[in-house]
């Protein structure tokens, strides 16, 4: 069989993907090695849509965070998808963040993000009675959405222009042919193997995107290609109704590797705490959330709400962030990268695809279509 693209992962980009390059590319494949999709990263993150606020300027981060944004709630509304503009609220609870507000506003604004409002902690108060800030930037722009229902509806477009998705088949190795595409050889949970040809591949393998990376053959580790896991757990919070209509975030704290332990709601105003971050230098993919984390995600949360009781708290669940930096480097980019420079002619691969790819995902396709014309 010859296949024009195969899309290797049916995470939230690999259906993104799938739904935009479906438009002009067939036989479209997406091989999955779990039963359905969406059941890593994807769907196990905060379902925020991130306004771009805080990657370095001119970042693919920050470009296709701010472009995916504005397409998502496009999308979101012609789908009718569940979602909503909730807005955000970064607080200072000290005069000496109160100072970094301005370099946080300024960075956003390099990034195109020019939204963002300065609040007294009076201003802060009058939307949040439960927030105690000094100072603060509310955020209009950020929204949360219902995560599933996105990768359904990217799923569902994909499959009606042609597109196939073959689940529980594992991609062990791409193999570049002399004269261009791939054999693609793949397993089957009772062990089998097959092997097809393929003339183009997309790499959306997200935890293991480096591992397929490296099944053609490509040097990871001069590359920057390795992954390093970073978990990031959650604690739902069992706060009275209406507790928090905003999400609210402290300012980063230095030399933090994610957000800090921010708030989060959903779309039926549920609450929880997370994610932090934990090294896992195994490389073991731990989703175990350890109930004595609570007081410190307590005292971390207690620092913007006073009033929270720490037995609100219940442990929930964890995702895991697949990022290209280990304890100590310094923040790395997305890699979206087509390979002919490594003689990979056809081969794109989307590595380290953390935080705010699910925000970016629309945008993302929409590169890596553009990477592959
Ligand atoms: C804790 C946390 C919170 C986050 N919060 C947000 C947020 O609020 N907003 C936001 O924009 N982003 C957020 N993100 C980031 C976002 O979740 C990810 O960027 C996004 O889900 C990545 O999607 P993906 O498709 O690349 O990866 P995945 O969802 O992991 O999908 C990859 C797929 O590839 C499959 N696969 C792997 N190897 C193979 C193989 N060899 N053969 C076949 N299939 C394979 C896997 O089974 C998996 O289904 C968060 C991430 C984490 C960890």
């Amino acid at each position: 069989m010859q296949i024009d693209t195969t899309i290797v992962g049916a995470g939230v980009i690999g259906l993104a993907v799938a739904a935009r390059l479906s438009e002009r590319r067939q036989p479209l494949f997406v091989v999955e090695r779990n039963a359905s999709f969406g059941q890593e990263t994807s769907s196990r993150n905060s379902e925020v849509i991130h306004a771009g606020i805080y990657y370095p300027a001119g970042s693919l981060k920050a470009r296709l965070c701010v472009r995916g944004r504005e397409a998502l709630y496009q999308r979101l509304e012609e789908a009718r998808i569940p979602h909503r503009r909730c807005g955000k609220l970064l607080v200072a609870t000290e005069a000496a963040e109160a100072d970094q507000l301005d370099s946080i506003r300024q960075r956003a604004a390099d990034n195109g993000v020019d939204d963002l409002e300065r609040l007294s902690g009076a201003g802060v108060r009058a939307l949040e009675p439960q927030v105690r800030a000094v100072e603060a930037l509310l955020s209009p722009s950020t929204g949360i959405l219902d995560s599933h229902r996105l990768m359904r509806h990217l799923l569902s477009r994909a499959r009606r222009k042609g597109c196939e998705l073959v689940y529980r088949t594992k991609v062990e190795r791409i193999r570049p042919r002399d004269g261009g595409g791939f054999d693609v050889l793949v397993r089957y949970p009772d062990g089998a193997q097959d092997c097809f040809f393929s003339r183009h591949v997309v790499n959306c393998a997200g935890l293991a995107a480096d591992q397929v990376a490296a099944s053609a053959g490509i040097d990871i580790d001069a590359h920057g290609y390795r992954l390093h896991l970073w978990k990031g757990a959650y604690f739902n919070c069992q706060a009275p109704s209406g507790y928090l209509k905003r999400l609210v975030y402290p300012v980063p704290p230095p030399h933090t590797v994610g957000l800090g332990i921010h708030a989060t709601i959903d779309l039926i105003g549920r609450i929880r705490f997370g994610p932090d971050a934990t090294y896992l230098p195994d490389g073991v993919l731990d989703y175990a959330v350890n109930s004595d984390d609570r007081d410190r995600f307590f005292h971390a949360a207690a620092r913007y709400l006073p009033s929270l009781q720490a037995d609100w708290l219940q442990p929930e669940m964890a995702g895991i962030r697949p990022k290209l930096q280990q304890p100590g480097d310094a923040v790395r980019d997305f890699v979206i990268s087509e390979e002919s420079g490594k003689g990979l002619p056809g081969l794109v691969n989307c590595i380290g695809i953390e935080s705010p790819g699910l925000t970016s995902c629309l945008a993302i396709a929409e590169y890596v279509a553009d990477l592959l014309e």
